[in-house]
């Protein structure tokens, strides 16, 4: 009688640990049955990172400033707010901080100034908006929400992005606001290391929603008027319900070439293809072959993330409401 109690307690902790995911690695796919209530991952941009050109204090500051990156997005996450809201509040944080190559701390062009893109896409509606070559939205990821929400159209460049905003009431700065030594210094001595950090987020919330949002300077050095893939629905922005929300960071040439978001989402649209299947399949056989520095964030409908990039590093990190938790920076 004891031995068949015994039996009985030993299958039921199975079936629990097995229903609640408890053992669940990041490799592992979620089912429909084991959906958390929400996911929220987001990155800091790839490139050249190494270990022996970082302190402990640096990598402190950035370890930091993400997890209070993805605990902005996780608050309303937890509180039952969209997607969109949660993405908005992560890439903000990062937009203010000097780390990252997005508004405060933006990398330089070749004309010593800074130029901002980026993008927000509903995976709900399909509704997307974005803004190109801004020189004064403080936060230019309200910029593109601006263009989503109050206008007919999907991206807006330039001083005519710059108009809208400030009809929208955003908060409008100087050009110098954006400006640090560190990134001055990295476009006239081509510093590789500091090249690098555009930053987004991609969420699932309590209802089911995806969204993603992608914001940045660019390419150091970069000339003038020259767009990358940030602000590019499809290229390194996208998000669907019916698939993944996607964000992404790299050599933004060839991620718009290789349409390299949507190519995500097609990949597990038209072949079946896992999330993480299809982001390796992308960011780590696809652009490698094509000689495509860069990497992706992205989360799917059943909240499974995936984060691959084929440099040496990517600041990144997730949590989900199941506590599962990742900050990291480097390859290894
Ligand atoms: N993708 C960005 C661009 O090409 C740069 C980056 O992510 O590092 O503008």
């Amino acid at each position: 009688m004891i031995l068949l109690l015994k039996a009985f307690i030993c299958i039921a902790i199975a079936l629990s640990l097995a229903s609640s995911g408890c053992s669940e690695g990041e490799a592992s796919q979620n089912s429909p049955e084991n959906v958390p209530d929400y996911v929220i991952a987001i990155h800091g941009g790839a490139g050249t990172l190494s270990r022996e050109r970082m302190t402990g204090e640096q990598e402190t500051e950035y370890r930091d400033k993400l997890d209070e990156a993805l605990s902005a997005g996780e608050e309303i996450l937890k509180a039952g707010g969209s997607s969109l809201q949660a993405i908005q509040a992560a890439i903000m944080v990062m937009e203010d901080s000097h780390l990252f190559n997005a508004g405060k701390g933006a990398v330089f062009t070749n004309q010593k100034r800074v130029e901002l893109d980026a993008s927000i896409m509903d995976g709900r509606t399909l509704n997307a908006g974005a803004i190109a070559g801004v020189t004064d939205i403080k936060n230019p990821i309200l910029g593109a929400i601006a263009v989503m929400e109050n206008s007919p159209h999907v991206m807006m460049a330039g001083g005519g992005a710059s108009q809208f905003a400030r009809e929208q009431d955003l908060e409008m700065v100087e050009n110098s606001y954006f400006h640090t030594q560190r990134r001055l210094d990295a476009v006239i001595r081509q510093i590789e290391q500091d090249k690098n950090g555009t930053v987004g987020a991609v969420a699932l919330d309590m209802e089911g929603n995806l969204a993603a949002g992608t914001s940045t300077g660019g390419m150091s050095n970069k000339k003038y008027g020259r767009i990358g893939d940030s602000p590019i629905i499809g290229a390194g922005n996208y998000a669907s319900n019916q698939t993944c929300a996607v964000s992404a960071t790299g050599h933004g040439e060839y991620f718009i070439r290789w349409v390299v978001a949507y190519d995500i989402s097609a990949l597990m649209e038209y072949r079946g293809l896992t999330l993480e299947e299809a982001s390796n399949e992308v960011i780590n056989n696809k652009l490698v072959e094509a000689g495509a520095t860069g990497g992706v964030v992205a989360v799917d409908r059943h909240g499974n993330v995936a984060m691959p990039f084929n440099t040496t590093g990517m600041y990144r990190g997730y949590v989900k409401s199941t506590g599962e938790k990742e900050i990291a920076i480097f390859a290894d």
